[in-house]
């Protein structure tokens, strides 16, 4: 069947951003007011409708990020919102704020609520749309912004990932644009272990990348604790990839090979009577043997855990309320305007 080409790029195409925010109250009000102004400009220049609007997740936050985004919903329906129960973390907030927004959307770019990501890019993502792309990836042009750590753990993180053989854009980081089509076959993915970056590209799909420069955050401090770094690091190796039992599985092959020398070596050894007690060897041996072992067994438990997980087929999320205005360019006056604010204790993701 040859791909209808909807009106992409004819008419303007409406774009939802999706902005996901963990205790972002002290940046919120100028991001609000920079992708606004933005959001303006494309629409003036006709390279999105409307009807396009910015969408706020706010994933659990502790300080006033939720008061925010209910009160600028109510200020302008350009902005409209959804809150999870609790925190899920940024890859599930990123799919709830897609999904959510696929229904009205005919692309979604996701971008971070700091103002790290150039937010002049836009115009470069709308155009590789029109031109028919379904995914467009933006790549950060350096790490210029990231402290001595940060860089090197993400270069060894990536130079991992490829090693394991998964196909993650280096310098890649969530912000991207996909188009209805696109979404909609990601609604089709069900796991839990939620890796963005390495289950995108899987989808096929034309895609290109556009390329931005990093700044400094504009307010607050970065959300992404050591510990959230590591969480999003193992399930993109664990949901990507399952090189790591095989690794295993030929470790403990070499092991049991140099266990088999090593006992034909003794062996030879008793037998020309050189039984001396070897204590330091034996103890380097079952000192490595153990260590092996358990860190394999961990592996394999983290595996496990994953399959666990999963076969609970849990919601990704919950949603605790939704705010979404009905767009004033279709029914004129606002009296006539749908408000919504519901509360959804489900997971939006449309399947
Ligand atoms: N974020 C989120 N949930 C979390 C942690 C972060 O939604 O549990 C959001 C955060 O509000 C921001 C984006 O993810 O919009 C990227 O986080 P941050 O800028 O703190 O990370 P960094 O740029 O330091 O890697
Ligand atoms: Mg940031």
């Amino acid at each position: 069947m040859a791909v209808k080409m909807e009106n992409r790029g004819k008419k303007p195409n409406t774009l939802y951003l999706v902005v996901p925010c963990y205790n972002e109250e002290e940046v919120l009000p100028r991001t609000a007011q920079v992708m606004r102004d933005k959001l303006n400009r494309l629409t003036e220049a006709g390279k999105a409708s409307r009807r396009s609007k910015i969408m706020f997740v706010n994933d659990g936050s502790r300080d006033g990020t939720w008061r925010l985004i209910h009160g600028l919903c109510g200020q302008d329906p350009v902005f409209c919102g959804l809150s999870f129960s609790r925190n899920y973390g940024h890859q599930s907030a990123i799919l709830a704020g897609m999904m959510a927004a696929r229904a009205h959307a005919d692309m979604v770019v996701t971008i971070d609520a700091d103002l790290q990501q150039d937010i002049e890019a836009l115009d470069r993502f709308i155009e590789c749309y029109q031109e028919g792309c379904e995914i467009v990836y933006g790549v950060r042009n350096n790490r210029n912004t990231d402290g001595f750590f940060k860089k090197t753990t993400a270069n060894l993180f990536y130079g991992l990932m490829h090693v394991l053989g998964c196909n993650v854009m280096s310098n890649h980081a969530d912000y991207r644009l996909l188009s209805k089509r696109a979404l909609d076959a990601l609604a089709e993915y069900r796991e839990v272990n939620l890796f963005l970056r390495g289950l995108i590209p899987t989808m096929g799909f034309r895609s290109d990348v556009v390329y931005f420069d990093v700044k400094e955050r504009e307010a607050g401090s970065s959300k992404y604790t050591f510990g959230k770094m590591l969480t999003l690091a193992t399930d993109g190796i664990t949901s990507m990839s399952t090189r790591p039992i095989q690794l295993i599985t030929f470790m403990g092959f070499a092991v049991v090979l140099f266990s088999f020398i090593m006992i034909v070596y003794c062996l030879v050894d008793w037998a020309f009577g050189n039984n001396i007690p070897g204590y330091t060897t034996s103890l380097i041996v079952s000192l490595l043997m153990g260590g092996l072992t358990i860190f394999s067994l961990g592996i394999v438990g983290e595996y496990v855990g994953k399959i666990y997980l999963e076969t609970k087929s849990r919601p990704r999320y919950i949603v605790e309320s939704f705010i979404w205005k009905e767009p004033e360019e279709k029914t004129e006056n606002l009296e006539n305007s749908e408000y919504s604010e519901e509360s959804n204790n489900s997971e939006t993701n449309g399947g």
